[in-house]
């Protein structure tokens, strides 16, 4: 069988956007994933939230990051004639006054105008808790069906007849001028495999640091609200059904098994703070590729060059994937350069 230019082991939010974008470049690709139903993509709420932590800063590269987001979204809600992204407003939970005076002089700085609304007090809002809270509205807030997205990719993908669902081991991978995965040929091997990555015989070394998070889709009884509310943890509508109410963290994990204790955190948030009863629908565990450093890494192993990593989208990838995807695309098809911050070349292997 003819080699083919690039195979891209993992098909979540990272291997999706860089398949698409090599395909459109006319390069043959042939992605191999395992197909398990609970990862990070496939249990994502798929936020973005321009304005983020106890300080309500605006959130890293902000900007740059929505508008390829947007751009690329929208090329594949055309693609697929589905709702990929829309806007859907943040209402972030203030439980005293001093975080309302925050929220307040934040809100009067230059540049986050755009993304600072009012502080809401209508009962409407607040009456759906129990704890003692008002609204502050987070403006140019978007969310993003990632799940949707990823199974009307792997559809196209099967299609093409280019997608594999297949686990890869360490002892599947050949590396000489041509690459070998399971007997499959490539010039070229992009790693996107999310938190595995620490089992990586190549990139294994670098600065992960994945993090697990619990979600619960539950049926709320009485409650009936259709933004994205930020109240200790965050609880929208579910696309099937309930709401999606989540998530919990914890760092440096090495399996995504439950955690029982981090499930009740979800639980008793629920019997504390929404009121009426509810009924649990679906309990999920999915682990963040994080990295310490809190941003992606991307680009070609330092000796190796024809074997390259996309990873560490962490909290963020429905914002950083299309962005990085596109550099690191560019890198590889035409040596532009990667930025710093995000440069493999940054860490010692
Ligand atoms: C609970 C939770 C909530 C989140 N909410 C948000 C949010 O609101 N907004 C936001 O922007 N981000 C959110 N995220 C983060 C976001 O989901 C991730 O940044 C993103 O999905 C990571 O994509 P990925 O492709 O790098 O990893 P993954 O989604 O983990 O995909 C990796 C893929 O590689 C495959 N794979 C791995 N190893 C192998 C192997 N050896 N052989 C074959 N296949 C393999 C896996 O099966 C998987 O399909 C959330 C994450 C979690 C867990």
């Amino acid at each position: 069988m003819k080699p083919v230019d690039f195979i891209i082991v993992g098909q979540g939010l990272a291997g999706t956007s860089l398949a698409i974008r090599l395909l459109d470049a006319g390069k043959s690709v042939l992605v191999i994933d395992e197909a398990k139903e609970q990862t990070a993509s496939l249990v994502s709420s798929g936020i973005i939230n321009p304005i983020t932590g106890r300080r309500y800063v605006k959130s890293w590269m902000f900007d740059q990051l929505l508008s390829e987001a947007l751009h690329f979204y929208r090329l594949m809600e055309r693609r697929w004639g589905i709702e990929v992204i829309k806007p859907k407003r943040v209402l972030r939970a203030l439980s005293n006054v001093l975080e309302e005076n925050l929220w307040s002089g934040q809100s009067g700085k230059q540049d986050y105008k755009d993304f600072f609304g009012k502080i809401i007090k209508d009962k409407v809002y607040t009456q759906a808790f129990n704890n003692k809270v008002v609204f502050g509205e987070v403006r140019n807030s978007y969310q993003v069906d990632i799940p949707g997205l990823i199974l009307n990719a792997r559809k196209e993908l099967k299609n093409r007849g280019v997608f594999i669902q297949e686990r890869v081991l360490d002892s599947d991978i050949h590396i000489e001028d041509i690459i070998s995965i399971k007997n499959y040929k490539t010039k070229h091997a992009i790693f996107a495999e999310g938190w595995k990555v620490i089992n990586n015989p190549f990139f294994k070394k670098l600065p992960f640091d994945p993090t697990k998070g619990e979600v619960i889709i539950a049926d709320l009884e009485d409650y009936n609200l259709e933004d994205i509310i930020k109240n200790q943890k965050f609880i929208l509508p579910y696309s099937k059904g309930g709401y999606w109410i989540g998530s919990t963290n914890e760092n440096g994990v090495d399996n995504n098994l439950p955690n029982a204790k981090k499930r009740n955190e979800l639980h008793d948030f629920i019997t504390a703070c929404v009121k009426g009863n509810y009924r649990i629908m679906q309990e999920w565990t999915a682990v963040r590729p994080s990295t310490k450093q809190r941003r992606p890494i991307l680009g070609a192993h330092p000796s190796l060059k024809n074997i390259f990593l996309f990873n560490g989208l962490g909290t963020k990838g429905a914002s950083l994937a299309p962005y990085f995807s596109k550099m690191l695309v560019k890198h590889i098809l035409k040596g532009d350069q990667i930025l710093n911050d995000v440069d493999i070349n940054r860490h010692l292997f």
